[in-house]
């Protein structure tokens, strides 16, 4: 029995060190992406559920490893954040969705996820401001989204930095809503436009089991973001029952699998142009 606990804690250890070292090969992976042109941007459309019109795009930023293929964002933005290395690459991609967004039609925004230590670095305002006048996109043309958890980490210091970017135009979004800190307390003193309601509420609609109480959570979601006086986009839409069961609610942003995928950027202009609402029924 000893003997085979001991084999267990081997293989054990041996597994820990080869997560580790797969960790460790990321990293330095991750320290040569951005440099060789590895990271690329793919859109999300975000559709006005009522007229249909294509109001904004989500940039989302996908890796093409050189060994492995695509790696998918869950797999390397914590890393990323770990290190410190999500600072360039979130530059990388705000520099790229500002250039591509300036293309799309002017009523278009484009949304740029920020994550909390990108928000907090020294320069990050004027690196955004510095973007914007390089790639000639208008403030009023570019929303950030920031997470929940990423702010109530750091409340003061990143409302503070919200604010200053507001006052220059820019949109802000709370992403991931619903799944982070759960007082509300908060959002009153915070300064952003728009709740981005998370997908994990939108999946239960469609389930017999919990469709009844899901609806009540986003309906509660919509009615404090009137009473505050903020924007809702509804991520995660993927079915017809989903879009229906939101639309009974009040019309709204949609975001998901229903509408569309995130796009390469070379189809982004023809969805924009040739868009037309699934037929329903
Ligand atoms: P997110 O910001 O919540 O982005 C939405 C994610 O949901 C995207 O996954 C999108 O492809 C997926 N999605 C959208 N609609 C649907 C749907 O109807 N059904 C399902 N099942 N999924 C849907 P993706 O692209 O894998 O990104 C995952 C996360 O990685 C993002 O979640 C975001 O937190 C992070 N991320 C992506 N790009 C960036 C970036 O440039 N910077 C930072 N800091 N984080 C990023
Ligand atoms: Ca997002
Ligand atoms: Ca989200
Ligand atoms: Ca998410």
């Amino acid at each position: 029995a000893k003997g085979s606990g001991k084999g267990q804690f081997t293989i054990f250890n041996n597994l820990l060190e080869a997560e580790n070292n797969k960790r460790i090969q990321m990293m330095s992976d991750l320290r040569v992406a951005v440099d060789e042109g590895q990271f690329f941007v793919e859109y999300q459309p975000q559709v006005d559920s009522l007229n249909h019109n294509v109001t904004g795009m989500e940039a989302l930023v996908r890796w093409s490893h050189p060994k492995h293929g695509r790696v998918s964002p869950g797999d390397f933005i914590e890393l990323a954040e770990e290190t410190g290395q999500i600072i360039s690459i979130g530059s990388y991609v705000l520099e790229q969705a500002c250039q591509d967004a300036k293309a799309w039609p002017n009523d278009l925004k484009v949304s740029v996820n920020v994550s909390g230590l990108q928000c907090l670095s020294d320069n990050f305002i004027d690196m955004v401001m510095l973007t914007l006048d390089r790639t000639g996109l208008p403030p009023s043309r570019l929303e950030l989204e920031v997470t929940e958890s990423a702010i109530i980490e750091n409340i003061d210091a990143v409302n503070n930095k919200l604010k200053l970017l507001k006052q220059k135009g820019i949109s802000i979004a709370l992403d991931d809503f619903g799944t982070g800190f759960s007082s509300l307390s908060y959002l009153q003193q915070l300064s952003i436009d728009t709740l981005k309601i998370d997908r994990s509420f939108i999946t239960e609609l469609d389930s017999d089991a919990t469709a009844e109480r899901s609806a009540a959570i986003v309906d509660v979601i919509l009615k404090l973001a009137k009473g505050l006086n903020l924007s809702v986009t509804i991520e995660g839409v993927e079915t017809e029952t989903q879009l229906e069961k939101v639309n009974l609610l009040g019309g709204y942003t949609i975001q998901g699998y229903y509408f569309s995928k995130p796009l390469p950027l070379k189809e982004v202009r023809s969805f924009i142009t040739d868009f037309t609402m699934p037929a329903t029924g």
